[in-house]
Formats: C-alpha cells, structure tokens, sequence
C-alpha cells in the first residue's frame, strides 16, 4: 500500500515517508493510495474478535507492504493497552469511552500507535530522531506520553508558561529522559512560531534530525478507526446500523470514522459535533468553506477555526457538498449550552460528561428521532477529570480524579523555562 498527498495522486510514497515526513512536500496531507472494503464476512463476525485482532484487521492493509503479520499484531498490542468501554445512556444512546489511557484523552489512541510504528521503522535502520512540537494541551501530553522510553526518538515539548491546566502541565513536564519539556514565557501561538523557525533552520534541523509527529500524520489517524469498529461489536445487540456523534476540532477523529466505513463499516450517517467554531455546520449548509480565526471556547481542544482535515475530507467526497450531506450532519454549539448539557446529563443519569463529549451529546439530542430510532454512540474523547473547573461550574462537584493522574500531580516537575525567542530554542537545541 502506498500513500498519496490529497493534493498530487501521482507521486506515491512508502509508509515510511508518510509516516517520517508527516506533511507532503507539496503542503497536502498524506492518504492511503486505496481504502480497500473488507469482506461483509469480517464485519459480521467482530463479536468474534478481540480487541487486537479488530485492530490487526483493520491496519493489516495499510502496514503489510511495511511490517509482517506478527509486527502489525505486537504493534496492536503494545498501543493499545486499555479498554475502550462502550456505556449505555438510555435506550438509545450509548457513549463510547476513549479516555482510558495515560493522559485521559483519545489522542493516547492515535500516539501509540505512531510511536509504536516510527519506533520499529528507525530501528530497523538504526536511525535517531527528535520530535519538536508545541502544545496548547492534549497533543503534547499524548505524545509526551507515547515515546516515553523511546531509544531512537527524543521529544522536545514546548508549551506556553501559565496557559495549561495544571494537569496537562503535569503530564508533559514530570517525565524526564528522552522527553524535554519547555516551558515557554510566552502564549501558545509564540511555541509555534518558535517550532516553525526551528524547522527552517538547515544547521538545527539537520544535527537533530527534526520531525513533528503532529495531529496529522497519517499513522495518528488511521489507528482512530478500531474504536470505532470495537464499537460496532459491542453493540451487537443492537440490529439497527448506528450513528455515530463525534467532537470535532481538526476533524482527525471523525475523518478516521469515515475511513472505516469506507471499509465496510456499518454505520447510518456521522454528526461532526461543534462548539462555538462552526465552520463546518456553515459549510454543510451553504456549501462554502469560510475559516475563521479561532474562538476559545470551554471545549478547548476543539477550538479550531480551520480544521486540517477538511482537506481530507473534501479527498474523500470530492467537491460536491451533497455528498458530504449523504453521509454527516453537524451543528454548533455555545459554552452556554456545554455547561447546561454537563449539568443535564448529570442529573439525569448521574454521569458526568467533560465539555467535549457534552458537544457530542448536545448533537445526538437534535438529530435523534424518535419514530425510527438508531442506536446513537457518542464519542467521549476526555475524562472530566480533566476539565474539574468546568465540571464544578456545572454540577457543584469535582469529578474523581482517576489514581494515575493522582499520582502525576503529586510528581516533580522538570522542565526548563526559556524566553519567547527562537534563539534561546536554537541554544538549548544545540546543547542537547
Ligand atoms: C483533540 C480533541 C478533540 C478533537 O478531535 P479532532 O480529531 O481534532 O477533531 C475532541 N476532544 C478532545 C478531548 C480532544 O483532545
């Protein structure tokens, strides 16, 4: 299997090159070359599968050319180490539960599984590389956590001093060995911009052999496919297809949805669930695209005013709006409404939701219907422990902070605090 870049179908390139370069040279995002369907036979028999054969399945295309059929499977094995347990709301609706890894977020999903396969790609040449990213959050703690013990990969995380939770802080900065943190004297957009001048810099990008590992890379997306069908099996009591309800911000996750059914996955049609950024409900009902700069929002991880991943979705459906009809819905939604959905969905199930799977549920609410009822999943893509402050705003209460979080906070913290200037990044990378 070979990848193109959704903006030339002619030059195909190697996993490796997709998976090492992450962006194409011609600026496009890189796709599988086919989406091949898998025979109705697999698919009628998932409630025969574990979770890592379910996921060897579904990857075994796109890694073959690159890895033995043993590999694809350890490879499962060792990213995916935790539940992913599907919980019943009402009659209708269940919520699927990706938060169960290291950092309490889906994001853990997509960065194993990109850790494990750098891991064994540079192995096999001997090769050593450093991953530069900066962070608002979720991203560089997911990553942070996924190369952890790594011998080929460094990490370098730079994050904005002060302007992430203390949880998210302490998730990056306490780890220590070949994960750096830097703590930044400065907001988010200056790690950015401090990130970018360090990969056009020929000296420091060639002594570190630099590379990015960011959210669109295509072994972060393709392994966000599992879920969904581990999904599917569980809810096999169920004759009716599902709909799926997915937070969006850059669109990764629900892109990774539509991937699967393109390989045979049943499901009725995929609600892109949106806080106040609503740049694409306003492209699914007027059919252009306009990005705006982006709103913040409680539901910070999707605060994101032109998603990366529109790019791919526009490879898969082409350019007529009507097909992206055939197959999504999507609203938005303010903070206003996230925290009364918090508080709703407590009360009425004492359960309570983060402020991205609030997003999530709020869009089930609407498109539900109640004479031909499917079953609804909605993705729950954090653990409210994660957002405690917005959790106390809507329900008077702290949600319980899991033992393994407990543990990171109480830790030391080890990052290294440096000025806004690319220079002090330049200094601290050439001494590393
Ligand atoms: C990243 C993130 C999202 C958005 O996912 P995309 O793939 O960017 O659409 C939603 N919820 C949480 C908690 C996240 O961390």
């Amino acid at each position: 299997m070979k990848f193109i870049s959704t903006r030339d179908t002619d030059t195909p390139v190697t996993l490796r090159e997709a998976v090492m370069k992450g962006l194409a040279s011609d600026g496009g995002l890189f796709m599988p070359r086919e989406i091949p369907v898998l025979p109705k036979n697999w698919w009628n028999n998932l409630s025969g599968m574990d979770d890592h054969s379910i996921a060897a399945g579904l990857l075994q295309p796109y890694l073959q050319d690159s890895f033995t059929q043993q590999e694809i499977f350890d490879i499962c094995r060792e990213s995916l180490t935790f539940p992913t347990p599907l919980r019943q709301l009402d009659e209708h609706t269940w919520l699927l539960e990706l938060f169960h890894g290291p950092t309490l977020a889906f994001k853990d999903v997509g960065a194993r599984f990109l850790a494990n396969v750098m891991e064994r790609l540079l192995a096999e040449k001997n090769e050593k590389i450093t991953i530069l990213t900066a962070t608002s959050g979720d991203t560089g703690s997911a990553v942070a956590q996924a190369f952890y013990g790594s011998d080929f990969v460094d990490v370098v995380v730079l994050y904005p001093s002060g302007k992430i939770s203390r949880v998210q802080e302490q998730q990056i900065a306490t780890l220590g060995k070949n994960i750096a943190a830097l703590e930044v004297r400065g907001n988010f957009d200056d790690c950015q911009r401090m990130v970018k001048e360090a990969f056009n810099n020929r000296e420091i990008r060639q002594q570190l052999q630099l590379t990015s590992a960011n959210s669109i890379n295509i072994m972060r997306l393709l392994p966000q496919m599992i879920y969904y069908a581990l999904a599917v099996r569980d809810l096999s009591r169920s004759a009716n297809t599902p709909v799926f309800s997915v937070p969006s911000g850059n669109f990764g996750n629900l892109t990774a949805g539509l991937i699967a059914h393109r390989m045979g996955m049943p499901a009725e049609y995929f609600i892109a669930a949106c806080n106040a950024n609503h740049v694409f409900p306003d492209f699914l009902e007027t059919g252009s695209y306009t990005p705006h700069p982006s709103l913040a929002t409680l539901s910070n991880a999707m605060d994101v005013g032109d998603p990366s991943n529109f790019e791919r979705m526009r490879f898969l459906f082409g350019d007529e709006v009507s097909s992206f009809r055939d197959n999504l819905r999507s609203r938005s939604y303010n903070d206003e409404h996230i925290l009364r959905a918090i508080t709703e969905v407590y009360q009425k199930y004492q359960y309570i939701a983060d402020p991205h799977t609030a997003v999530g549920w709020l869009a089930w609410q609407d498109f539900r219907t109640a004479s031909e009822p499917s079953p609804g999943i909605i993705l729950s893509t954090a653990h409210p422990a994660k957002f405690g402050d917005t959790v106390i705003q809507a329900i008077g209460q702290e949600p319980e902070i899991p033992e393994r979080l407990a543990r990171n906070l109480d830790q030391d913290k080890l990052s290294v605090t440096i000025d806004s200037q690319s220079e002090a990044l330049f200094d601290y990378l050439r001494q590393k």
